[in-house]
């Protein structure tokens, strides 16, 4: 019998993201894995779950934590991305070893989750026996710096003109030339430009280990959705982009250049979001995913004939299987 669900490879969930809980927890997945294999709705059967460095706790005593809180209460596949902001590859190496992932950020200096370019190709130097995936969310923060002063954030619809395109092609194609150089693998995570998705078609004819998502945000909506009422909760990062763009995006979904979807889940409470909706740059951003994440491109792109049903299971399931096949509870 064919296996019906779906895996998402993207979501934070117990932690605490931008000085704030998120909105939910381990348990709170449990329900989606109860859902009956219906090929239209189908069971959440395993994550992708990030552990970030703070600055109370070692990573690897934060990883122990949230390890057994997602045996306890999620009891399927997780598959660990850590962040280190300190921690070495020699504090990290057992974690590593049993097949954890690294997440790296080429943006977001104020929350020290920044990595410069130099950085990451250290990583890959000092990995260089062990092959650890690195996950990248590539945003060129000096470009991010720049366009940031140049449009200041009074609405949210200003959020993707302070970090446009180019910032995403920039930093995509600088950890293109890392991987390919140090032969290492690299996954480029929420890809929201066309630009970069063909870059990152290219860069696999040269390494293979390069692998990539795309998220349903940036296939269903676009940046006008930033002018309607209330958009500062839809706020994201890589923003929304333009309509050219997104149309784009589907069609290189089609032609099979993505390998996964996953949502990027990091969910706040509205009320949350609402209390910051007069500082804008103070706001929690992120949006939910996890629970639409296959029945949002059920909906809109198989329903419609845009991708096949195939297409949509090789995505969220076949594929990011595959990738999940490193560490990982049960
Ligand atoms: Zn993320």
């Amino acid at each position: 019998m064919t296996e019906i669900g779906y895996y998402d490879f993207h979501v934070h969930i117990g932690e605490k993201t931008s000085g704030h809980d998120l909105a939910d927890d381990f348990g709170d997945l449990r329900r989606l894995t109860e859902r009956q294999p219906n090929p239209e709705n189908p069971p959440l059967l395993g994550i992708g779950a990030f552990v970030t460095e703070r600055p109370d706790e070692s990573l690897s005593d934060t990883y122990q934590r949230m390890n057994q809180k997602a045996a306890r209460d999620f009891g399927k596949a997780v598959q660990w991305h850590l962040t280190p902001i300190k921690a070495t590859v020699e504090e990290l190496y057992p974690l590593l070893e049993q097949g954890a992932d690294l997440k790296l950020y080429t943006t977001y200096r104020q929350a020290g989750l920044y990595s410069s370019y130099e950085k990451i190709g250290q990583w890959m130097s000092e990995l260089s026996d062990l092959k650890t995936r690195i996950l990248v969310h590539c945003e060129d923060d000096l470009i991010v710096e720049r366009s940031s002063e140049q449009f200041s954030f009074r609405q949210s619809f200003d959020h993707s003109l302070r970090r446009p395109e180019i910032a995403e092609d920039k930093a995509v194609g600088m950890v293109l030339n890392l991987a390919v150089k140090h032969q290492h693998p690299v996954h480029i995570v929420h890809v929201s430009s066309p630009v970069s998705a063909l870059l990152i078609k290219e860069a696999k004819r040269s390494f293979a280990g390069i692998t990539c998502e795309t998220a349903p945000q940036y296939l269903l909506f676009n940046e006008e959705r930033l002018r309607e009422k209330d958009a500062h909760r839809y706020l994201c990062t890589p923003p929304y982009r333009k309509e050219s763009s997104r149309g784009k995006l589907v069609e290189l979904l089609q032609d099979g250049i993505f390998d996964i979807l996953a949502s990027d889940h990091c969910s706040f409470p509205d009320e949350l979001k609402d209390s910051y909706k007069d500082d804008l740059p103070k706001l929690p951003q992120g949006i939910a995913g996890v629970v639409t994440l296959y029945t949002s491109i059920y909906e809109s792109l198989v329903k419609s004939g845009k991708i096949s049903l195939q297409q949509l299971v090789d995505l969220t399931l076949i594929n990011p299987k595959e990738l999940m096949q490193g560490m990982q509870i049960s």
